[in-house]
């Protein structure tokens, strides 16, 4: 069903844009002022002092769990670093000193900077020796080298 829009009557008042001025003043000062005194009512988030809930299972910055002897979890299979569309993983293999455990990794890197935080690595491993649920999702730095993560 149409709508049918009424225009106001163009009186010599409304065409003078004097209310409309007031009205526009008014809402920017009631949101400036509430903004002032009761920033906690607006519907934003004064970020980074107050920071958002992040769900548990929000792709963040990687982690490399170890064994409970403290030595890497990580088999340096390379499944992660195959299955990783941005290419941005990179590991070296070495002997590893347990009997039951042929390799572990010697360097193990992440490229921030490449990455999509896409989770294939997460879901690739068959270890579960990587994880993204550390929380944080902004990480800054003032060079392209920090970017880049060594795990060990
Ligand atoms: S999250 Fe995706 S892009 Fe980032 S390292 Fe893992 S597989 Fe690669
Ligand atoms: S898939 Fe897991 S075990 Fe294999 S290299 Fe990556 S992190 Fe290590």
């Amino acid at each position: 069903m149409p709508r049918i829009v009424r225009h106001p009557e163009r009186t010599l008042w409304v065409v003078s844009y004097v209310p409309e001025a007031i009205r526009g003043l008014y809402t920017t000062l009631r949101h400036f002022l509430r903004g002032l005194f009761k920033y906690e009512t607006l519907p934003t988030i004064p970020y980074p002092t107050i920071k958002p809930g992040i769900p548990k299972d929000y792709r963040g910055k990687h982690y490399l769990l170890k064994r409970a002897d403290g030595s890497p979890r990580c088999v340096a299979c390379g499944m992660c670093a195959a299955a990783c569309p941005a290419r941005c993983i990179k590991i070296k293999a070495g002997d590893s000193p347990d009997g039951f455990v042929e390799k572990r990794a010697v360097s193990f890197e992440i490229d921030h900077l490449a990455c999509v935080f896409c989770g294939l690595c997460v879901e690739a491993c068959p270890v579960d020796a990587i994880r993204m649920d550390t929380g944080k999702t902004s990480f800054v730095h003032d060079s392209r080298e920090k970017f880049l993560a060594k795990y060990y």
